[in-house]
């Protein structure tokens, strides 16, 4: 295609570890391509056989998928595993333990502080928090199906209440720790939670989060729509220490109780609700990037096996591994790949409750250090915010332990990937860039680090059951070098169910667009050699004078030059061209702007992509508007690129995490001169 050859290096190759190589479950292209075409062509084998390592109270029937995508053949449906009954937190915990796994450690919890009181918890601690949890949870009358909002910061109570409730089979729904009263009380009402867990407070970094006067807010907006929130039950996360006074908060009685004295007195075992393949585990909402965020709903048994499948394949799981997820459990990645993943696996796991930057730019490197992490999955936000504070940070601390570095959240630009193989990595460790989505549970693209070389920037090929197309706009199949919509023509296991409610919604959101297909909303290219790259939401593809033009790709180009730490590429209308390029530029830390740096970068992008995508603007940004969950919300770039930007309404902020931002962007703006 004619947007084909504007490339950053697409041919570039970093091979696979030979060292990773050699203990790998998969060692080849060609076993990655055997066992890709089993789970496609014969799934009832493939994730039958896989699906047997776990515990079925009632065996299921069939494996699946039944589906159907086609909504002029009637509603959107899709089901793995009929006529099967088991349970996650039973898979997670009793299994690993009856397994020998008794005593191996389950979580490392890291505090904010440096010299607070870590924690680590083995599998038969962390099973028996999770009995007293579901005791006390189905004590306070709630039962299968019932929703449970989980309003925690990073601690263990948090996997282990979500644990809790999949024991009983009860709904969680998280809602991330950084969301204010009105973003909570409005997942509390959709979700019609009438138990919210919290904690009394959290620092983060040296600042507190007064989640329990938040929760106390949200009861009351609550109310106010109607809803009856009966009991909040509350982690005394800060009581007793030196930090007790910095959070204020009410006390309801009759409504509110310490979670001490919740679970205290339960049994530390619990039976366990066996719960069909079919049966909601969780809701989970979307980070909000694009619009009003959405309320995901995952199943019980084909969210276990993808989950369960991706970290194994996908992180080349070993026993004698130490993993370290980043994300917070109130997203989908720590959901996956914290409470759900790792355990399934019977891993050992880090829980960090702080920030990479508190008390210093090294605190992620420190912990690698700390407890010898061999896999480490991260944000390219984060990657490229460590990056602005240079090498040394990374090299000071004893990373020889880590062999495998992941990376998921946004597309990750070469320059960001090669950083992190050459530093963090040390050159040695082999990267995982995992696309995939809230909505899909679990990886969709990402390379099996013993079998595929990489390239930068890419995430290389499909995983097992996971069947991609890209369409053109007419909504038809591309075959090999292309690039337009990526699609799944059918549902991998742990692909998402409904929206919670609103199943019309759903069906309008993912299936309207393409007949017959889901739609993630990506843009994607296929090379000659079948690697996929993503190229930024399909949304945010710029039209320049009939190119089709990838904000991913001018962002790259943008931050590799040497004094940009960060980039955002929006598009604006233009008289001549249609659409014009509006590019939002971050500096390294320390660095001073000038205008003299504009032609520099217009030239820096022409040199690597082309003259057609010379930048029109270049806005200089100390900071940029993101989600909570870090991502950058091009939406409101968008409004400030127009002319009429003063103007504007910017939509639905309410995910943003630093609103401030906005307010310098406007008192920077090119066009206010
Ligand atoms: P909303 O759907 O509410 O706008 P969101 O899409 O940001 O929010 P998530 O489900 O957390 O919510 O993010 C999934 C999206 O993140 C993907 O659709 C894709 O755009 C982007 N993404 C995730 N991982 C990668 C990756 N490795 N490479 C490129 N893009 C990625
Ligand atoms: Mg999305």
């Amino acid at each position: 295609m004619s947007d084909f050859n504007q490339e950053v290096d697409m041919s570039e190759m970093f091979k696979v570890p030979e060292q990773l190589r050699a203990k790998a479950h998969v060692k080849s292209m060609e076993e990655y391509r055997a066992m890709y075409k089993a789970s496609i062509e014969d799934p009832e084998t493939f994730w039958g056989d896989m699906a047997r390592e776990f515990h079925w109270e009632t065996p299921f029937t069939k494996v699946g998928p039944t589906f159907n995508f086609d909504r002029a053949k009637g509603p959107v449906h899709m089901s793995w595993f009929d006529g099967g009954k088991t349970n996650l937190a039973y898979n997670c915990l009793d299994r690993n333990i009856e397994k020998g796994l008794g005593d191996r450690m389950a979580i490392h919890y890291e505090c904010n502080d440096m010299d607070d009181q870590h924690a680590s918890f083995t599998y038969t601690q962390v099973l028996e928090l999770v009995c007293k949890f579901a005791n006390a949870l189905k004590a306070e009358g709630v039962t299968k199906g019932d929703r449970v909002s989980i309003y925690l910061p990073m601690t263990v109570e948090l996997p282990a209440a979500m644990l809790a409730c999949a024991r009983i089979g009860a709904v969680h729904s998280v809602v991330f720790g950084g969301f204010s009263a009105d973003a909570l009380a409005g997942r509390i009402v959709d979700a019609q939670s009438k138990v919210v867990i919290t904690a009394d407070g959290v620092m983060r970094a040296t600042k507190p989060v007064q989640l329990k006067s938040i929760t106390d807010k949200a009861c009351e907006l609550a109310e106010l729509q109607g809803f009856k929130v009966e009991r909040v039950v509350c982690v005394g996360r800060l009581k007793g220490t030196p930090y007790a006074d910095q959070v204020k908060h009410d006390w309801v009685e009759g409504r509110d109780v310490w979670c001490n004295d919740f679970i205290g007195s339960q049994p530390a075992t619990c039976g366990v609700e066996w719960v069909a393949s079919e049966d909601p585990l969780f809701m989970l909402y979307t980070s909000g990037s694009t619009g009003r965020p959405k309320g995901v709903l995952h199943t019980t048994a084909g969210y276990m096996l993808g989950t369960f499948a991706t970290m194994k394949y996908v992180f080349d799981y070993q026993m004698e591994d130490t993993f370290f997820c980043t994300a917070d459990c109130g997203w989908i990645t720590g959901h996956s790949y914290i409470t759900y993943g790792p355990m399934l696996n019977g891993a050992t796991q880090v829980l960090f409750e702080g920030v990479p930057t508190h008390p210093e730019v090294d605190r992620f490197w420190k912990i690698c250090a700390k407890y010898k992490v061999t896999t480490f999955y991260t944000a390219p936000t984060a990657i490229r915010a460590l990056m602005k504070s240079g090498e040394e940070p990374v090299t000071r601390n004893d990373l020889s332990s880590l062999r495998l570095l992941g990376s998921v959240g946004e597309p990750i630009n070469p320059e960001a990937w090669k950083w992190y193989h050459r530093v963090v990595g040390g050159g040695r460790c082999a990267i995982a860039d995992t696309y995939w989505q809230t909505e899909t549970g679990s990886h969709l693209l990402a390379p099996l680090v013993g079998a595929v070389d990489c390239k930068p920037g890419s995430a290389c090929f499909p995983f097992f059951g996971v069947e991609v197309a890209i369409l053109d706009d007419k909504g038809v199949e591309l075959e090999g070098e292309c690039s337009g919509s990526l699609v799944l023509r059918r549902p991998p296991p742990s692909m998402m169910r409904s929206l919670y409610g609103d199943h019309q919604r759903f069906e309008e959101a993912y299936f309207s667009q393409f007949n017959g297909y889901y739609f993630t909303g990506d843009g994607c290219k296929r090379d000659k050699d079948g690697y996929y790259w993503l190229t930024g939401r399909m949304d945010d593809v710029i039209n320049v004078s009939g190119h089709r033009i990838g904000t991913a790709e001018v962002e790259s180009a943008l931050v590799a030059f040497p004094n940009v730490a960060e980039a955002a590429v929006v598009g604006f209308p233009h008289d001549i061209k249609g659409e014009g390029i509006y590019c939002y530029v971050t500096l390294n830390e320390g660095e001073e702007y000038d205008d003299a740096l504009k032609p520099k970068l217009k030239q820096q992008v022409r040199e690597m992509i082309g003259a057609f995508a010379t930048p029109d603007e270049i806005h200089w940004a100390p900071g940029l508007p993101k989600t909570r969950s870090g991502k950058i919300m091009r939406r409101v770039l968008r409004k400030i690129a127009l002319p009429d930007y003063l103007t504007q309404d910017l939509g639905d902020t309410s995910t943003l995490a630093d609103p401030s931002v906005v307010d310098v962007l406007k008192a920077n703006h090119p066009r206010a001169a």
